[in-house]
């Protein structure tokens, strides 16, 4: 899509948001809505319940599935949509889903799960393990399917008491693939007017959740660059042009651009991950390929470092006499930003539920999420979930082949997105304008 439709897409999703106003309840009727969070995480916490949702959650990650390849997590969430007798759209982007529980009229109120895995070989010996060699749920998505979909089973029992519409988004390709954002074209956030997202935290402490308003991860990008010089003999290097040597000056300059270019308070990271060139001792290679990721919390932090890397790489290719080209194979992230009202809702009611000092303010991280474009669209919340608990030892960071999940958090992310969504729709309505009274002065 080009940049054009893209902005006139924004502003019609824009249109189509109703203006919300939260209505302020007395402190009684608000004292009964206080108690609904509890009450669905017991629900959630019930045997039959967990082990649904364990049995769920252990499926899919035995069969982990690549970006825009998750046919087979697709047809399952789709599966027990059918059992809950809940409506939704497929495809969405390929393998989404986008499921409906409620009026059918606004407030529309939207949850979301990332469904891929990584290309990475599971490490973790246990009953079940990845059957797929090479692929590998290591981030914990499989676990926010299975909480949304312990949500939806759970809104679905409710939905006579929904006082508008939940919009529960299965989305492929977080990892990297932009799925959101082709979750977006698809018209997954059609009405929506706030949105929700979870990630699991092995290091947070289980029945623990944090976030932070305004920005929390950074915007994410990645870039390719080969530098070509002239191969030859490496004992006669006045006949080549050395692609080497080149590109280790560009990839030292490159540190300058966080180190002498950036404010020391905007936080900003540029890195070489990838340095491919030469085969032999005795050979000046053709050509040298570098790339890796750039990282900022602004816009304006992250275009100008995207404009730095390209008149670096080739200013400094050209000192050494060497040509370069610069890509940027993927679709950047934005910064994920949370809404501050939408993230003072969270902490009311992920407090109601856990007690408020469950509930954390985090530091921003140099991670990034592509929940993100979400919030480019419409005001959204992501926030981190513990899963950490003492007698489990040490729990791996996401994206390790030893990551665990610890099963005990899941009737927390059921608990808190199907709470997070039935308290927003008693407690977001449209406004409703009232009729403007006429002055009768004849008295
Ligand atoms: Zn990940
Ligand atoms: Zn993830």
């Amino acid at each position: 899509m080009s940049f054009s439709k893209w902005v006139v897409l924004v502003f019609v999703l824009h249109l189509f948001n109703p203006s919300l106003v939260r209505f302020c309840y007395g402190s009684s009727s608000s004292t009964g809505f206080s108690d609904i969070p509890k009450k669905l995480l017991d629900v959630a916490k019930k045997k039959e319940f967990f082990d649904w949702m364990v049995g769920i959650r252990r499926k899919i990650h035995e069969n982990p599935e690549m970006g825009y390849e998750e046919f087979e997590t697709s047809k399952l969430i789709r599966a027990e949509l059918d059992k809950m007798g809940i409506k939704y759209k497929h495809p969405v982007a390929v393998t989404g889903v986008v499921g409906y529980i409620g009026t059918g009229e606004p407030p529309f109120v939207g949850l979301r799960a990332d469904m891929d895995a990584l290309a990475m070989q599971e490490m973790v010996e246990w009953e079940h393990k990845s059957k797929i060699p090479g692929k590998m749920h290591a981030c914990g998505h499989d676990a926010h399917v299975t909480m949304l979909l312990g949500a939806a089973k759970i809104l679905q029992e409710h939905r006579d008491e929904l006082k508008g519409t939940v919009v529960l988004i299965f989305q492929p390709a977080e990892e990297g693939g932009g799925g959101a954002q082709k979750m977006i074209q698809g018209g997954a956030l059609e009405n929506v007017s706030a949105i929700f997202g979870i990630h699991v935290a092995p290091k947070f402490p289980v029945g623990q959740v944090f976030s932070r308003p305004g920005p929390l991860l950074a915007g994410n990008g990645f870039f390719e660059a080969v530098i070509s010089g002239k191969g030859g003999h490496a004992a006669i290097p006045q006949h080549s042009i050395d692609p080497i040597l080149a590109a280790s000056n560009v990839i030292v300059s490159l540190q300058h651009l966080v180190s002498r270019e950036a404010d020391p308070l905007d936080s900003q990271v540029v890195t070489v991950a990838k340095f491919q060139g030469g085969g032999a001792f005795n050979v000046i290679p053709d050509s040298v390929t570098i790339g890796g990721t750039f990282r900022a919390f602004s816009k304006e932090s992250f275009s100008q470092l995207k404009r730095r890397i390209v008149e670096v790489i080739t200013g400094q290719a050209a000192v050494q006499r060497c040509n370069a080209t610069v890509d940027f194979p993927s679709i950047p992230f934005p910064v994920a930003i949370n809404d501050k009202d939408l993230h003072a809702f969270f902490e009311t009611i992920a407090g109601d539920m856990l007690g408020k000092n469950k509930v954390g303010i985090m530091q921003p991280i140099m991670g990034s999420e592509d929940f993100s474009f979400y919030q480019e669209v419409i005001p959204g919340c992501f926030f981190f979930l513990g899963m950490h608990n003492e007698t489990l030892g040490t729990m791996e960071n996401g994206h390790s082949p030893y990551f665990t999940v610890n099963e005990d958090a899941l009737p927390y992310g059921a608990a808190l997105h199907s709470s997070l969504a039935l308290r927003y729709l008693l407690e977001f309505q449209p406004k409703i304008s009232t009729p403007v009274e006429k002055h009768h002065d004849e008295l």
